[in-house]
């Protein structure tokens, strides 16, 4: 008699998605004439180490300070210089110009209401609000975009990058006659997250929406394969009282409560209800939209997760989709951040914009 088992395909449908800020590492070492002004600025925060810092919660003077992550230095930076390696950092520069304009408007936005926000300096880096690395957002300076890209990059690809951000100076989002802060993310799937869902944040204009251009995505779906021993045992090792076996497994993993778009938010495992979140970071997971599926026969455990990133605001694949399809990068950003407008900052003064 053959094993019933053999015949039974185990399908656990997790669908989740999950909630991850966008940012990346880097290194700070502008050049030619911006590597003086920096050297100069950098100087100047050497002096002024240890004195209360002087901005005041709610100003911007038009500079931004920035902590190194990689070598633990403060940085005082002109805010256009700084959105242009950042929008290097984020897009890839072969997307459409309007992706990459609204990039700089959103990664400007960001940068503001993170030194508007924290002007003694970000909990998590006491020394700058703002930081280099993915806990805020990305930042190469041109040397290190010009080694970690093919030696035509730089000609080919900076002055668009330039462009971009030129195009928009000073332009940031705002919501309510406030600055917003506008997270972005790779890839949300076909549908972005309610950031309420996310990061229990209350944002109304980080509400989900669709976002419908994104075949191109590269990780648009992604599967992750492990044995159903390896499966079992990063769960157990993780949550060490669940009593979980491969007989068993369709019954001890339940979905408890997907997101408005359809990623998961609370799973059951052996009855310890846990974030999607949390399963998307113990398997690595693309984002919390996925669907488990172990098949008995083979022994193997498939992870398929639709989307990358946390899902929440900008999904900047679909920005290139939309640029793709003519629109604009004002038609883009109002399309990701419900009911903002733009308006132009400059120098500290705000006044509206048209
Ligand atoms: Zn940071």
């Amino acid at each position: 008699m053959k094993k019933i088992g053999i015949y039974i395909m185990v399908i656990l449908v997790v669908t989740i998605i999950l909630p991850t800020v966008i940012v990346k590492t880097f290194n700070f070492v502008p050049t030619g004439d911006r590597l003086q002004k920096n050297i100069a600025s950098s100087e100047k925060i050497e002096e002024d180490k240890g004195k209360k810092r002087k901005t005041e919660k709610g100003e911007f003077n038009g500079n931004i300070t920035v902590y190194d992550t990689r070598n633990q230095q403060v940085h005082e930076m002109d805010l256009e210089e700084y959105v242009k390696c950042v929008v290097a950092a984020e897009m890839p520069a072969e997307f459409h110009i309007e992706a990459l304009k609204a990039q700089a408007v959103a990664s400007r936005t960001y940068a503001i209401s993170r030194t508007i926000e924290y002007p003694e300096g970000h909990p998590d880096h006491i020394a700058a609000p703002i930081c280099t690395g993915i806990h805020c957002q990305a930042y190469f300076d041109l040397d290190e975009l010009i080694n970690i890209h093919p030696s035509d990059w730089a000609g080919k690809y900076w002055p668009k990058i330039e462009e971009a951000v030129d195009s928009t100076k000073g332009e940031v989002l705002y919501y309510n006659g406030e600055i917003i802060e506008p997270l972005y993310h790779s890839t949300s799937g076909g549908m972005t997250e309610d950031s309420m869902d996310v990061f229990s944040m209350d944002k109304p204009y980080l509400k989900s929406v669709s976002s419908p251009y994104e075949e191109e995505a590269p990780k648009f779906k992604s599967i992750v394969t492990l044995t159903g021993d390896e499966f079992i045992k990063k769960l157990i090792t993780k949550y060490p009282g669940s009593n979980i076996t491969k007989d068993n497994l369709s019954e001890k993993i339940k979905l408890v409560e997907k997101t408005k778009s359809g990623r998961i938010k609370k799973i059951a495992i052996d009855g310890t209800v846990i974030n999607g979140r949390e399963l998307r970071d113990l398997y690595e997971l693309n984002s919390t939209n996925f669907t488990i599926t172990y098949n008995p026969k083979t022994n193997i455990v498939e992870i398929q997760t639709i989307g990358y990133g946390h899902g929440v605001g900008m999904s900047q694949w679909g920005a290139n989709g939309m640029a793709k399809k003519d629109k604009d990068y004002e038609e883009i950003l109002k399309h990701y951040y419900t009911g903002v407008e733009i308006k132009t900052i400059d120098n500290g003064q705000l006044k509206i914009d048209n």
